[in-house]
């Protein structure tokens, strides 16, 4: 069996959405910015999938920008509210300890060219409250970004209490949405986000395109300068195919949302009570407000890594944490903001599903995790240390 469970890292394209790129390779390949009939097909076709994103998330078309993906939309945003508040000698940002590097390096950065920067403590369950979002919030904050859902434990941020925290205020609020987008309902009016970034390839679109959404008011700093395209706001001809692709993709998930986030938290609530009956494992953040696919624990005793090269071998991919970590011998800082000691992060799985995953496939998985655990456990000395009591149990 062969099974694909690391939907955070990336996703498969869906048919809708290759049905939707083919015509944009060899028969709509003008260039959208050409005055000509062919060059004006593509910008039919562009401002039909802008107009597709600015329907499902409840915004208006010309506050849509594409961007090469999720990790340019979270620079363009983040970079943009910190030039805005500069004019205003507002140098001061709110974000969390565990949001994802696109937006963490980029807050590093704008350290180094002048921001200060408070990163929000990650409570027990996972979740940032909008209390302490009010509690950091200073006169001179310009922005508060906070993640929609995170991509490793898939913990739900509470975003509509915390937009109107920063509403309020006075002070944008942007939200990184590349999880969250198709699988949660997002409203940017209801929620009162003035910024938000979301990646295609997360929901069955293809690689290398995203969307930063950009309240009417908002002015945007280029990240990439080039030419007058997306209202001069990133330069660069438009990827036309990948972004028919994303729309036809997101379009597809929101119309299915209701029911795939039903069908996923059947799934993931078997695979985590699966999981969680295997001793001395525990859950990494709360049951409650989680997304839908996301099951991520803490087996102790055994090494992440280790543990995914066995499943591989048994067919099925998983993840440690963010696919960005794995390669490095760091534990994640995720797991780690969430209060897990070093040794027990270091034996993390992420199992992350889309629809595409079946009750055979999770009904597989738990049959293999167990035994491979077990496995793991009987060569590993630091287990044999654990049940010998020469070292304390931490799970
Ligand atoms: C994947 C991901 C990104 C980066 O998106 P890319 O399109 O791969 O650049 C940013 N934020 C989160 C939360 C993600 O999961």
């Amino acid at each position: 069996m062969k099974i694909y469970a690391d939907n955070a890292a990336t996703t498969a394209l869906s048919d809708t959405a290759l049905t939707a790129m083919m015509p944009c390779f060899q028969e709509v390949y003008g260039n959208p910015s050409s005055l000509h009939s062919p060059g004006q097909r593509a910008a039919e076709k562009l401002a039909e999938a802008r107009e597709i994103f600015a329907r499902c998330l409840n915004a208006s078309p010309r506050e849509i920008t594409f961007t090469s993906g999720g990790s340019e939309a979270d620079n363009q945003a983040l970079r943009s509210a910190a030039a805005l508040g500069a004019r205003r000698n507002q140098r001061h940002i709110v974000s969390t300890k565990f949001e994802h590097h696109a937006v963490l390096h980029t807050l590093e950065a704008l350290e180094r060219e002048g921001c200060e920067v408070t990163l929000l403590d990650i409570p027990p369950d996972g979740v940032v409250t909008a209390e302490q979002v009010r509690r950091a919030i200073r006169p001179d904050t310009c922005l508060v970004s906070v993640m929609f859902a995170n991509n490793e434990i898939g913990t739900i941020q509470p975003v509509g209490e915390i937009g109107a925290v920063c509403r309020e205020a006075g002070v944008l609020f942007h939200t990184d949405a590349v999880q969250a987008a198709g699988h949660l309902p997002i409203d940017v009016e209801a929620l009162h986000i003035d910024l938000l970034s979301l990646s295609a390839h997360k929901f069955h679109g293809p690689k290398g395109v995203g969307v930063l959404y950009a309240r009417q008011g908002v002015a945007l700093t280029n990240v990439i300068h080039g030419g007058a395209q997306e209202r001069g706001r990133r330069g660069g001809t438009e990827n036309l195919p990948a972004i028919c692709g994303a729309a036809a993709a997101f379009d597809e998930a929101c119309a299915h949302l209701k029911g795939n986030a039903a069908r996923l938290t059947a799934l993931r609530d078997r695979l985590i009570a699966g999981l969680t009956a295997i001793p001395h494992t525990v859950l990494n953040g709360g049951t409650e407000h989680r997304l839908p696919g996301n099951v991520n624990v803490c087996f102790e005793g055994i090494e992440g890594e280790s543990l995914l090269l066995l499943l591989d071998a048994k067919g099925i991919a998983a993840s440690s944490g963010s696919a960005c970590t794995s390669g490095s011998l760091d534990p994640s800082h995720v797991l780690l903001a969430l209060g897990r000691p070093h040794e027990v992060a270091h034996g993390s799985l992420r199992l992350s599903l889309s629809e595409y995953n079946t009750e055979k496939e999770i009904d597989y998985i738990l049959s293999v995790v167990p035994e491979v655990v077990g496995y793991l456990r009987e060569m590993s000395p630091v287990w044999d240390a654990l049940e010998r009591g020469e070292r304390p149990h931490l799970i």
